[in-house]
């Protein structure tokens, strides 16, 4: 194993100051494609939670009080950081997940700055409204932060979740203590390192290891005002209800089963593509990945033989190498998850026409696995796997697809591959999902709304929506004249 300079030196990140308290649980951090340790942090004490409480609370009201534009230029800079010291942060995403460093180059640290950039942009432009009424009197209000936030992050995307959180969070005077998943620890930590070196003063971004219960101890502490999570739907719902016991405000970015419908006068290519890229790019641990292909019979055996040719390209190996474009699974455990569903789905009947084995090499490794002949009531086309499974379904009209691809808990995303643009349009109105892609799929730009409906999630990610949910408006009331009362 190489020697990687840009470890984080310890396992909190709190006032500016890295923490360490050997008395939390030992976290080990295993590098999933070769199944060593690489690092270990321990878990948050309640002493070290108490810390960053205390942090983030003293730290809010100057950083609420100094200008947008002074935030704004704080966030901008750490975005100019974070990209000139990209391939280093990509090499320690590689390491935390697992992902191939083609990918962690333009997909993670990047995209984490554009969203410090872009929420650094909007910073110095959030304003409150003037309202007139009547006789001179008026209305204005104040768009204020919420106060301390607490960010939740699922595995998948450490460095990207933790920027996508704390960047309208910080633009809005807010201060944020971040829990990565102890799966991942390590890409948050240098989040939190930048963000200081930037300007940010300390308490502004704090970073706290641990499994549930420390993100438990955080959501319901009274002095938390909001609480963004990007997990699963169970733990959801569970940290909804945490929340909703204080009245406090939150954003949940959950699972998802999302349906990607090809029609007959579908680019095959492009649809191919699109499949691709929604069911195997970070090894199929994406959240809003459609995982239920739904392919018109007219060209179902063109769709499949050209997926099986495609499916030769993929490069399995080494996620340092750069030629690699198909990585680990990010743990043993979510590896065995997957082969659990993979079993019943060939138990259940579906048709298994491409992988459906664990590479044998060092590490968790899955091959790319397809699915056809899959029905709507199998396990494999209702539940979220989160692995590199992709479920094909045919049917035969528009109207028997669209309502077999809203028939189900989930509303993340969902795409159509067609040539008529009527048709692509009507079918994306239809969608009951917060995210809908016309023949492209699984982008994620922050200047567009990201989020789900139904049991998906609540609230939305990136874009001047994200404003909304990390502040709150005050009216106040102005009397230009003498008040009347009663008596
Ligand atoms: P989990 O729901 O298991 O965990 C998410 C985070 O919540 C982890 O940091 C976890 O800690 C923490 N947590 C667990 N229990 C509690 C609790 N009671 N209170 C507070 N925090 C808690 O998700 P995974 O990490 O396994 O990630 C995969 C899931 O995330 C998938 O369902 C996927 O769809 C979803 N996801 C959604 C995205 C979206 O934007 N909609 C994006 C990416 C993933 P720990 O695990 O350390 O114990």
């Amino acid at each position: 194993m190489r020697n990687y300079h840009a470890r984080p030196t310890g396992s909190h990140f709190i006032a500016g100051l890295y923490v360490e308290d050997d008395d939390g649980t030992p976290i080990e951090v295993i590098y999933p494609a070769t199944g060593q340790k690489i690092a270990e942090v321990h878990a948050a004490t309640p002493a070290v939670v108490r810390h960053a409480l205390d942090a983030a609370q003293r730290a809010q009201p100057a950083w609420a009080a100094m200008s947008g534009t002074e935030r704004g230029r704080i966030l901008r800079r750490a975005a100019d950081m974070i990209r000139a010291r990209n391939r280093e942060l990509s090499e320690l995403e590689t390491l935390d997940t697992g992902k191939p460093i083609q990918e962690t180059l333009v997909a993670d640290a990047t995209s984490g700055a554009d969203a410090l950039e872009y929420f650094g942009g909007l910073a110095g432009a959030l304003t409150g409204e003037h309202i007139q009424l009547a006789g001179g009197d008026f209305v204005y209000s104040r768009r204020e932060a919420l106060g301390v936030c607490v960010g939740i992050g699922a595995w998948n995307y450490p460095t990207q979740i933790a920027c996508w959180k704390a960047a309208p969070a910080l633009a809005c005077g807010n201060t944020m203590i971040f829990k990565p998943s102890e799966t991942t620890p390590l890409s948050a930590l240098k989040v939190a390192e930048i963000l200081t070196e930037a300007g940010a003063p300390p308490g502004v971004f704090n970073v706290v290891q641990g499994m549930g219960e420390v993100g438990a101890a955080l959501v319901s502490d009274p002095r938390v005002a909001k609480v963004s999570l990007t997990g699963s739907v169970p733990t959801g719902q569970k940290v909804y209800a945490a929340a909703a016991a204080g009245v406090k405000n939150v954003t949940m970015e959950l699972g998802g089963k999302s349906p990607l419908l090809v029609f007959d006068d579908a680019d095959i290519e492009s649809a191919v593509s699109g499949a691709i890229l929604g069911n195997f790019y970070s090894t199929g641990q994406v959240c809003s990945n459609g995982t239920r292909v739904f392919v018109q019979k007219g060209i179902k055996a063109a769709f499949l033989d050209r997926l099986a040719e495609r499916l030769k390209n993929a490069v399995i190996g080494d996620p340092l190498d750069m030629a690699t474009n198909f990585g680990p699974m990010v743990s043993e455990g979510q590896l065995n998850i997957v082969l659990n569903y993979i079993a019943k789905g060939v138990a259940e009947g579906a048709r298994l026409v491409a992988g459906g084995k664990r590479v044998a090499r060092d590490g968790f490794y899955l091959e790319p696995t397809v699915f056809a002949d899959v029905t709507d009531d199998m396990t494999i086309a209702r539940e979220e796997i989160f692995g590199p499974v992709m479920c094909v379904l045919d049917f035969d009209d528009e109207a028997e697809a669209m309502a077999r691809a809203n028939a189900t808990e989930y509303g993340l995303a969902a795409g159509v591959f067609t040539r008529d643009i009527q048709r692509a349009h009507r079918v994306a109105a239809g969608f009951e999902a917060g995210t809908c892609y016309i023949n492209t799929y699984n982008d994620a730009p922050v200047e567009a709304p990201f989020g789900g409906m139904k049991l998906s999630g609540v609230g939305r990610e990136n874009s001047k929506a994200a404003i909304e949910h990390y502040s709150q408006l005050k009216s106040v009331y102005v009397k230009m004249g003498p008040l009347d009362a009663p008596f």
